[in-house]
């Protein structure tokens, strides 16, 4: 193994470094497109070319199995780089808005500016994703940026600080490697924007800080994110892709199903569907298995266990854990009521509370009496079904027939609402998020002919002028098709009418 020794950033430098990248973000380096697709190029082939260096780190922080690391979190990433350098010329380019009679001459404009120097503050549980994913974009968009991985994946975090400045523009973007003091420091300074991924506790620390600075703030946050579950589901299909999602990186994943709401006469078929699978998944057990991972740290172990050991449920399958290797079987717990240990805040780990309820109703009545979640479930063939679970919950993302992979869907932004976040990012959305919109006009002096009605003194003429600039309502109880071109042609024929009679007037002739 070749782990770099994880070293915390000196406090003392932080504003040191922030000084820096902002004088090296004035000097407009990156506002040429050719120079943010060599910087995402050189964030993927950062990636490609240290696969094995990455996954050997997340083995040794989380026990990550390398499929795991490298389907959800080194090529998605690598992806995610490549996607921003084959559209940021896109992107980046200044957009026109929509046509309007009232502005066009005065070639209204949006340009994509970068935000400027901006701040990434990322979590344990999915560390390549959640910091280098952002970062590609805020790179396409043209910022410098500071990163500010987990200190609870120390190997991940050296290796970071060692590789980005062999790959990337060293005045441009620096990781700062620490934990509370460091990131308090971070927090004190004005950024502007940051991206904060983590829980909901610091996120309050965050956004309490940012209020001092001024600095706007993204959220992505968790929550507990239900599964719903039709008897009309594909059962077998639906077993594997939720333990799947509950089971991967040991339940440490933001938008893992945290509970399952099911029918009562469904439940012993459901929890026997769940059973083979996860018997097929770890035919000598989970502990024996290289295909589970571990909890990050004995903190969060001892929260999981202590959720566990006071339900008041039943375990049917797992309830296994070791203390020392922060080990957590994959476990099944029934009976579960909705004021039980396991209900009561996300619980982040390889445990699965299986809630009985009596109609889809009842199980939507749970949901939307908690907080809105991250992700929301649907496991069902019937339209109407899903239809219903859709329509009637608020979640950042509403999937049905599957379990995580939606973070990685190519044009789908992923961000919570509400307690489980603000904001969104993947794709373009991490563009938008890093990028300003710069308003722009340029009004010709010919123009006066039709706003010179707004200097003083004022008059009724005047006013009656300046009135035609603006559309006429609709009529009361809704338009019909034809209602806004008539009104809208008869207010056109109109204004021009009054420009041409007054004319010579407004010429001062
Ligand atoms: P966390 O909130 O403990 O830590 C996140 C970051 O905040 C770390 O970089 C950490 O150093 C920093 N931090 C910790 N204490 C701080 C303090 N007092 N002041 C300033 N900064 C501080 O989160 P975690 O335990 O690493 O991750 C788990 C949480 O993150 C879960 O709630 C999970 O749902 C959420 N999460 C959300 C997403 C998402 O995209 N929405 C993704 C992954 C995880």
């Amino acid at each position: 193994m070749t782990i770099p020794v994880y070293t915390m950033t000196a406090v003392d430098e932080i504003p040191v470094i922030r000084e820096r990248l902002r004088r090296a973000f004035r000097t407009g380096k990156a506002k040429p497109i050719e120079y943010r697709k060599q910087q995402l190029l050189a964030l993927a082939y950062m990636l490609q070319d240290n696969d094995t260096r990455f996954k050997e780190a997340m083995m040794a922080d989380l026990h990550r199995p390398a499929t795991e690391a490298d389907f959800l979190e080194i090529k998605p990433t690598i992806t995610e780089a490549k996607f921003a350098y084959d559209n940021v010329s896109k992107w980046a380019t200044p957009e026109s808005p929509a046509l309007s009679f009232n502005w066009f001459a005065m070639k209204p404009t949006i340009r994509k500016e970068a935000k400027g120097i901006v701040l990434i503050i990322s979590p344990f549980n999915y560390p390549v994703t959640l910091l280098l994913g952002p970062l590609a974009g805020a790179i396409a968009a043209g910022n410098a940026c500071v990163m500010k991985p987990s200190e609870l994946t120390p190997a991940f975090s050296a290796l970071l600080a060692e590789l980005v400045p062999k790959y990337l523009d060293p005045e441009m973007y620096v990781v700062v490697n620490g934990a509370v003091p460091e990131t308090t420091k971070l927090l004190e300074l004005q950024w502007d924007h940051i991206l904060y991924t983590g829980g909901a506790r610091v996120a309050r620390i965050v956004l309490t800080a940012a209020a001092q600075t001024l600095s706007p703030v993204t959220t992505e946050l968790g929550g507990k994110s239900p599964a719903f579950i039709d008897p009309k589901c594909d059962l077998k299909v639906t077993a594997k892709r939720l333990m799947w999602g509950k089971i991967t990186n040991a339940g440490q994943t933001c938008v893992a199903p945290d509970y399952v709401l099911v029918p009562k006469d469904f439940v012993d078929k459901f929890v026997e569907a769940c059973i083979k699978t996860l018997n097929e998944f770890y035919p000598q057990g989970a502990e024996k298995s290289g295909s589970f991972a571990r909890i990050i740290s004995p903190a969060h172990f001892a929260r999981i266990k202590a959720q566990l050991d006071a339900t008041k449920g039943k375990i049917v399958y797992g309830g296994s854990t070791n203390a020392e290797k922060k080990f957590i079987e994959p476990t099944l717990v029934v009976n579960v009521r909705d004021d039980d240990s396991l209900m009561k805040e996300e619980i982040f780990g390889p445990v699965l509370p299986i809630v009985a309820v009596e109609s889809l109703d009842e199980a939507l009545e749970i949901v939307n009496s908690r907080d809105h979640p991250l992700a929301l479930y649907a496991f069902s063939k019937d339209a109407a079904y899903k239809a219903k679970v859709f329509n009637n919950t608020h979640s950042g993302a509403c999937i049905a027939n599957e379990t995580l992979i939606h973070v990685g869907a190519e044009g789908l932004p992923f961000g919570g609402i509400g307690p489980s976040g603000a904001g969104a990012h993947t794709g373009k959305y991490s563009f938008d998020t890093f990028t300003h919109l710069r308003s722009t006009l340029d009004n010709p002096g010919w123009l006066e002919l039709i706003l010179g009605g707004r200097y003083p003194p004022y008059t009724d003429k005047k006013l009656a002028s300046l009135a035609l600039l603006f559309p006429a309502l609709p009529p009361r109880g809704g338009s019909r098709k034809w209602g806004p071109w008539l009104l809208a042609a008869a207010a056109a024929a109109a204004g021009t009418g009054m420009l041409l009679s007054r004319r010579p007037r407004f010429l001062g002739a």
